[in-house]
């Protein structure tokens, strides 16, 4: 019998957004309901902005960056607000994870280790804030020439539903240790944990309009944010359309963006890799949140010799995994809503039907609600590298097989989709390592590892239609701001 369901969270409430410094309803009045995926139940309601608060969040972070204490706020005192927060987070951590957990139906452990690795990014931005150098250039006699790392001015950061408070970190982490103003727009479907952490910031002693939190729908309040003037640099992460659509707004005052688009990533197992360390890492790659997971290893590529005894333990290791509510914790949670239920759903029926072999399916649980987004998940063997299902994010807990002969037909199907986020290559083989890591085009590739999340020191971000721009690490300090150069005549 599975206990508590939604009851983590005490208090139901209606939360609000943040504009310079103030909670404050949408001026038209409009709400969101807030639904959890677990049972399908509304529990609370986010504002649902449009452009006219827009306007005024763009507003307030444009007054904090140039006139506000924000503007002449030394680089370690912008650091010490960023640890500030991550201790706040911290000392409210259980609750975060209850939140993040119920706003998205993940399960409750993967909640908390969210937690864990967005304390990680306050951590680790805090204390590389003033740890960003310019240079000196060797010029003309009579000339000194240097840079200064500038921030870019009001950065918005459009963010998704699957992993909104890490992903929110790593954007305010990055854009406020540079001195940059930021207004954050979540995925209308998880906003909660934003506004929390929203509202934990004020009690950081963030100066008003530094951060501004804006819920909404991304047709009105994101499109609005993303076509803003008085917006200086835009971050993405979610979906290839919607950062093509971006990417076209932000054209339109020549802005320049970071954008993280998903994909579809490759772990390659050799003959000789150590199965028995790989296993438990290829099935977590893709049940991991529910496979809803940008870096999610999506395709296993193995090679021929092992194919059949590598398929038949992940079709064993399938067959025990059970979805149910996030607090249940079980292997995987619901889907985040119904019409991405139907989508992975879908994938499923169409690549059984085009005659792609089930191995092996996984199961709801019993006492799940039938009222919640629930997807059971799914093994296909011997894909065709052609296939859709080969091709396409599907965004769920279905993972595809595949047999290759050689190293060369390895690469070739690694990179073999219009993505290339991250992958995974298994062999103890040390030459081999270093070639195929060299030549498998993702932003990120672990030997005999896999995994995205956990490293905040990391850079992260996609080659080819995985987008452009890296976030994570201090290579994120550089995209969240520009080099001004400077020339001294002293002759
Ligand atoms: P999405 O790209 O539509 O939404 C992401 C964010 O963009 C949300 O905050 C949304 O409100 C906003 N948005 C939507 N339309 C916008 C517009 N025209 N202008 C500005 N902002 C806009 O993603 P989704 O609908 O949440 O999910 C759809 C698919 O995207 C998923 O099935 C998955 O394939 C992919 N996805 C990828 C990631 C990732 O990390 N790469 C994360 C979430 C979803």
């Amino acid at each position: 019998m599975l206990q508590n369901l939604s009851r983590i969270v005490a208090q139901d409430k209606n939360f609000l957004g943040i504009i310079n410094g103030r909670r404050v309803a949408a001026t038209n009045g409009k709400t969101i309901p807030v639904v959890c995926p677990s049972d399908g139940l509304e529990f609370a309601t986010v504002p649902s902005y449009d452009a006219i608060d827009v306007d005024r969040a763009v507003d307030a972070a444009r007054q904090a960056f140039e006139e506000g204490p924000w503007s002449r706020m030394p680089a370690f005192e912008r650091g010490r607000l960023l640890t500030r927060l991550g201790l706040l987070i911290e000392k409210h951590g259980d609750e975060l994870a209850a939140l993040e957990a119920r706003d998205t139906g993940k399960p409750i452990r993967q909640g908390k280790a969210d937690v864990a690795a967005t304390i990680r990014y306050y951590e680790f931005y805090g204390g590389a804030a003033d740890k960003i150098h310019g240079d000196t250039i060797p010029f003309l006699d009579g000339y000194t020439a240097l840079t200064l790392r500038e921030p870019h001015g009001v950065v918005a950061g459009i963010t998704p539903w699957n992993y909104p408070m890490q992903i929110m970190a790593r954007v305010v982490g990055a854009a406020l240790a540079m001195g940059n103003t930021l207004v954050i727009k979540p995925a209308e479907d998880a906003s909660l944990s934003t506004i929390r952490i929203g509202e934990l910031a004020i009690e950081a002693g963030f100066p008003d309009g530094v951060l501004n939190i804006i819920t909404g729908y991304g047709s009105e309040a994101g499109a609005a944010l993303s076509a803003h003037p008085g917006v200086d640099y835009v971050t993405f992460t979610g979906s290839p359309a919607t950062g093509t659509a971006i990417q076209q707004a932000a054209a339109a005052h020549n802005r320049g963006v970071t954008m993280e688009l998903g994909g579809k990533s490759p772990q390659i197992v050799f003959a000789d890799a150590d199965i028995e360390k790989a296993f438990p890492v290829l099935v977590n790659a893709i049940i991991q949140n529910g496979g809803q997971t940008c870096s999610a290893g999506s395709r296993i590529l193995i090679e021929r010799p092992i194919y059949d005894k590598v398929a038949d333990a992940l079709g064993s290791r399938f067959r025990e995994l059970v979805a149910g509510p996030h607090d249940a914790d079980l292997d995987l949670g619901p889907m985040i809503n119904a019409a991405q239920k139907r989508r992975v759903e879908n994938y499923v029926t169409a690549a059984a039907e085009a005659g792609i072999e089930v191995i092996a399916r996984g199961s709801i649980h019993i006492d799940a609600p039938l009222t919640g987004f629930y997807v059971a998940p799914v093994l296909f063997g011997a894909v065709d590298p052609s296939a859709t299902l080969a091709q396409e994010e599907v965004f769920g807990p279905v993972l595809s097989l595949f047999a290759f002969e050689d190293e060369a037909d390895a690469i070739r199907m690694a990179n073999g989709t219009e993505y290339g986020l991250v992958a995974g290559v298994w062999t103890k083989d040390g030459a081999r390592q270093h070639r195929v890591a060299k030549r498998v085009r993702a932003g990120q590739v672990y030997v005999n590892a896999y995994g995205a999340g956990g490293g905040v020191e990391l850079p992260f971000g996609g080659f080819k239609r995985s987008g452009h721009g890296r976030e994570k690490g201090f290579e994120a300090l550089y995209d969240m701001s520009a080099t001004k150069t400077i020339v001294f005549r002293h002759d």
